[in-house]
């Protein structure tokens, strides 16, 4: 039986990370230019420890600058928007990130708007959203943005092909189907009131799950050939009590069926941190007016 070829996020984020490193070098040492990224947490969840301390590692990693702000889970609003507010009129600083969740008397929508637009490289504030939707150049959201850099490097051209988002969020779902529209894809979202969603997703070419349900998307849902990006990131528990990563497709299945298929994990995850990178460079060639290629990453 044939085997899907596996889409590998960790060596394909190990070679955007080299790009990004020369490039950091290149600009430093013609142009005295450090690209800088602050990253904020507030409150001690330990999932976003982790996440904020490997953004952290992995920018100084690539001779970037590093500004770690760890704020207590008691920090008011007024507060954080202050910090928010001196990082923007800061020259060092090129992409700030606000880690999220954020505890809950703090107004999120308020605090991403507060970001400058140009150095925001999440993507998530309205302006930036808004340059997506419209075909304008801003910041992508880095999830969908690894994504699409992997369906790119697996199929050339999207031109044509019909492709099923499963998952409606403001950071993956809805900013992957804007982007697979750029990309001339015949566009589906998918979520949790769609009727039939197994014939929706076997029409697709490209199958994305961003839905947060452990191996929800069956391997009989997909079409022999489809590529398949699993977003997807779920602790579940085994019958022996270890816990193991799954996606949101059960791999096993799938992997005898579609053309393509990204794992979980060393799928999607590790393509989030390098275009978190990619994006603080791309901030810091386009405020200092730097004509590198990743000032307009690919769109
Ligand atoms: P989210 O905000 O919870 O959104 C989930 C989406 O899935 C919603 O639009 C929801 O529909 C839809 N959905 C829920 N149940 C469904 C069902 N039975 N059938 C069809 N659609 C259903 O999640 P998210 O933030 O987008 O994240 C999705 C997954 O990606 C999670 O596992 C998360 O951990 C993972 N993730 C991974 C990365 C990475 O770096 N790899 C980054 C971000 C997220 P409604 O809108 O109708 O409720």
């Amino acid at each position: 039986m044939t085997q899907a070829k596996l889409i590998d996020g960790n060596a394909f984020s190990a070679n955007l990370r080299d790009e990004i490193t020369n490039r950091v070098h290149e600009i430093r040492d013609f142009h005295h230019v450090t690209p800088g990224l602050a990253v904020v947490l507030v409150g001690e969840d330990p999932a976003s420890q982790v996440y904020v301390r490997n953004k952290n590692k992995r920018a100084l990693e690539c001779g970037m600058k590093s500004f770690e702000h760890v704020l207590p889970v008691d920090t008011t609003e007024k507060h954080l928007l202050n910090l928010i507010e001196g990082l923007n009129d800061d020259p060092e600083v090129h992409g700030i990130l606000v880690q999220l969740p954020l505890p809950r008397h703090i107004d999120a929508q308020k605090v991403i708007e507060t970001i400058r637009p140009d150095k925001d490289v999440d993507g998530f504030h309205p302006w930036n959203v808004g340059m997506l939707a419209s075909g304008g150049v801003g910041m992508i959201p880095c999830t969908p943005l690894g994504s699409m850099m992997m369906l790119r490097d697996h199929l050339g051209s999207l031109t044509g092909l019909k492709a099923i988002v499963i998952g409606r969020s403001n950071i993956v779902g809805k900013p992957m189907a804007h982007l697979l529209i750029r990309e001339s894809c015949t566009v589906t979202v998918a979520h949790s009131q769609t009727r039939d969603l197994p014939a929706e997703v076997r029409a697709a070419d490209i199958v994305v799950a961003a839905v947060g349900k452990a191996e929800m998307v069956r391997g009989d849902w997909i079409k022999p050939g489809a590529t398949v990006i699993d977003v997807g990131i779920n602790r579940i528990t085994l019958a022996d009590g270890k816990t193991k990563l799954v996606g949101d497709v059960k791999f096993d299945e799938a992997v005898k069926v579609a053309g393509a298929i990204t794992p979980v994990p060393g799928g999607v995850g590790p393509m989030t941190i390098a275009c978190l990178l990619r994006n603080t460079l791309t901030a810091a060639a386009r405020l200092h007016r730097l004509d590198i290629p990743e000032a307009h990453p690919w769109n």
